[in-house]
C-alpha cells in the first residue's frame, strides 16, 4: 500500500469517528501516533526501499532464471495445477518445504502455520485449515497428505513451556493455537516424563505430526480418501541442526471411530 493509501485511510478512520461521534482526545491522539508511525515507515524511508528492492530482486532473479527458462512448465500451470502433494509445515522461516523437498511450483499444495498443527475438525474455530484439507482432497485430489515436523521448533517449544496448572494465556493467539498439540505433549510426558526439557521438546515435535495425521481423521472426505485408497498421509520430521529428514507412514484401523491409538508405523527411513 503506498503512501497515498495509507493517508486515505486514516482520513476514512478520521471521517467514520466524526461522524458517529465518537472522536475522543484519545482517539484523536492515537490516530495522530499512528500517522507518525506511518511517515517514518513510509515508501522512501531506507528501510522499506531496502526491502522493496529485495522483492524486486528476488522476482527478478526467478522471473529471468525460472520462469523464462521453463515456458512449458509454467505454460501448463497457466491452465490450472493437479498437485499430488498437500504439506502442512511449519511457518518457521529454515523449513519451507519446497526449499528442502526441491517441490516444483505445480507439486505441492502447502499450509503453513506455527507449528505445522492440523487441527482437528471444526467448523467455526478451524475453517481456514478445514477450508485447504476440503479443496485440497475434494477440488485438486491430492494423493498424498505429508505433515512436516522440524528441529528446535518454537512453537513446539511453546506448547512443552505451558504450565501444567492451566495458567492463564499470556498471548492472544499463540498458546490457544499450539494447545492443538496438547495430546502429544501428554504422551511424550508420560513416556519421556524424565527427560531434560530439550529431548523432550525433539520427542513432542515428532509425536504433534502424530497427532496431527490423527486429526486428519476428523476430516470425513480424508477418510473417504483412505477407505478408497486415494490418498495417503505421511509423516516426516526435518533436522536442520543434523541435515537430516525422517519420513514415515501410517496405517489405520479403519472402523467407524477412530483415534490416535490405532496409528501403526508401516514405513521409516531416515535420511
Ligand atoms: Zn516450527
Amino acid at each position: 500500500m503506498g503512501k497515498d493509501a495509507y493517508e486515505q485511510a486514516i482520513e476514512e478512520l478520521k471521517k467514520l469517528l466524526i461522524e458517529k461521534g465518537e472522536l475522543k482526545a484519545s482517539a484523536t491522539e492515537k490516530i495522530e501516533q499512528i500517522t507518525a508511525e506511518l511517515g517514518t515507515q513510509a515508501p522512501g524511508s531506507v528501510a522499506t526501499s531496502a526491502a522493496v528492492e529485495r522483492i524486486k530482486a528476488g522476482f527478478i532473479h526467478f522471473k529471468k532464471e525460472k520462469y523464462d527458462m521453463s515456458p512449458a512448465l509454467y505454460g501448463e500451470l497457466a491452465k490450472g495445477q493437479s498437485p499430488k502433494y498437500m504439506v502442512f509445515a511449519c511457518s518457521d522461516s529454515r523449513v519451507c518445504p519446497s526449499h528442502i523437498l526441491n517441490f516444483q511450483p505445480g507439486e505441492a499444495f502447502v499450509v503453513r502455520n506455527v507449528a505445522n498443527m492440523v487441527p482437528p475438525y471444526c467448523q467455526t474455530r478451524y475453517a481456514g485449515a478445514g477450508a485447504a484439507i476440503e479443496y485440497a482432497v475434494l477440488h485438486l485430489k491430492v494423493q498424498n497428505i505429508l505433515v512436516i515436523g522440524h528441529s528446535a521448533c518454537g512453537g513446539i517449544k511453546g506448547l512443552m513451556s505451558i504450565p501444567d496448572n492451566g495458567a492463564v494465556n499470556s498471548t492472544d493467539f499463540i498458546e490457544d493455537w499450539v494447545k492443538i498439540g496438547l495430546p502429544a505433549k501428554a504422551r511424550v510426558k508420560a513416556v519421556h516424563g524424565d527427560a531434560p526439557f530439550g529431548e523432550l521438546c525433539t520427542q513432542c515435535e515428532k509425536e504433534a505430526v502424530n497427532l496431527s495425521l490423527g486429526n486428519l481423521l476428523t476430516y470425513p472426505f480424508v477418510r473417504d480418501g483412505l477407505v478408497n485408497k486415494t490418498l495417503a498421509l505421511q509423516g516426516g520430521y526435518y533436522d536442520f541442526v543434523k541435515g537430516s529428514f525422517e519420513l514415515w507412514g501410517l496405517q489405520f484401523g479403519l472402523s467407524s471411530s477412530f483415534s490416535v491409538k490405532d496409528v501403526a508405523t508401516i514405513l521409516h527411513w531416515k535420511l
